[in-house]
């Protein structure tokens, strides 16, 4: 018997049946691809991508439905998805020295992402 498993899995389902209700994107969609559908979608998933990742962190045997990188670049890809919507955004809104600061910003991340990730045995697709 194994019932906390089980539990998560099911969890994990359920989060991935989650819709943002402004562009109609599902969190398995965006679990999936990396990037969101609309800056609103942060909002709504944020309570299920942060656990998620701290999770990842605290967890060392469980791979499960988690795509296979270091849980920092993880944590960084997250990072990474967050600022590009504020980037969207402030061009958007034409706040380009706040888009240039987040566009600095991306650029630190990605790095440290890749350093995180040639740490560990990379199988990017891309
Ligand atoms: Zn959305």
């Amino acid at each position: 018997m194994d019932p906390d498993s089980e539990s998560e899995a099911s969890i994990l389902e359920e989060l991935d049946q989650k819709l943002c209700p402004n562009c109609g994107i599902a969190f398995k969609e965006f679990r999936a691809q990396g990037r969101l559908g609309c800056p609103h979608d942060y909002v709504v998933f944020e309570d299920e991508l942060l656990p998620l990742l701290e999770n990842i962190h605290g967890e060392t045997t469980h791979v499960g439905k988690v795509p296979k990188r270091s849980p920092q670049a993880s944590q960084l890809q997250f990072q990474l998805i967050k600022l590009r919507n504020e980037l969207r955004s402030s061009v958007e809104e034409e706040r380009y020295e706040d888009a240039a600061r987040i566009r600095d910003s991306i650029r630190r991340i990605e790095e440290a992402k890749s350093k995180a990730e040639a740490g560990h045995a990379s199988n990017e697709p891309d």
